[in-house]
């Protein structure tokens, strides 16, 4: 599998490039800011973006789906919760995603998570030991719950569903807030307070 984590824009983002070696398919996940760098990756791995993904449609994650559409003929996947906010950007190849759906790049199987709280149709990608949980989930933080669409109560239990997930699986997040790029579940369970809080507690402390 081909993965890369590239930093873009000015407020600290990460988008990520899932590519397969055989198939020559790629992803891109929250194309917002330097789509020409995003490309020129893909191109030094000859790949072949069919896939936009989309972890929620806040416009530092989205800005620049229209324009990698245009450039790449891409089909965008969002959860149906969020996916208006692309649908009034004239993009029309869309494929709605909700939880447990499985979308495949070549041989590699990407599981979908629905994990609300930031916004209503947040996911979290997951595939070969790494999850992508876009603003959901930070390196020892978590996402505002403050936003239009965000809930506290369902923040709580999005992180739930993630503390049952393996403590080796690698978090890599949607912006670089961190101090360091990307961690484990198990350090988040460690180290995240969050993570750590009781639903009294994470209510206290939120
Ligand atoms: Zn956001």
């Amino acid at each position: 599998m081909i993965f890369e984590q590239i930093p873009v824009g000015q407020m600290q983002n990460f988008s990520y490039l899932i590519g397969d070696e055989n198939s020559k398919e790629g992803a891109v996940v929250d194309p917002a800011w330097e789509n020409s760098k995003i490309l020129d990756i893909a191109k030094k791995h000859d790949l072949n973006i069919k896939f936009i993904l989309i972890t929620h449609s806040h416009y530092d994650h989205i800005d620049g789906v229209k324009s990698l559409v245009d450039a790449t003929d891409a089909t965008v996947y969002v959860h149906k919760d969020d996916m208006v906010e692309i649908k009034n950007r004239g993009i029309d190849k869309i494929k709605t995603i909700d939880e447990n759906d499985e979308i495949n790049i070549g041989k590699i199987k990407i599981k979908v998570l629905h994990t609300p709280g930031h916004s209503p149709g947040s996911v979290c990608y997951l595939f070969n030991n790494k999850i992508i949980t876009g603003d959901m989930l930070f390196v020892e933080a978590i996402g505002r719950v403050d936003l239009p669409g965000g809930d506290i109560e369902k923040m709580f239990n999005s992180l739930q569903k993630l503390k049952k997930l393996d403590d080796n699986i690698e978090v890599y997040p949607g912006h670089d807030y961190g101090s360091i790029k990307h961690s484990t579940i198990a350090h988040e369970k460690e180290n995240n307070p969050y993570m750590r809080a009781s639903k009294e507690e994470f209510f206290r402390i939120r």
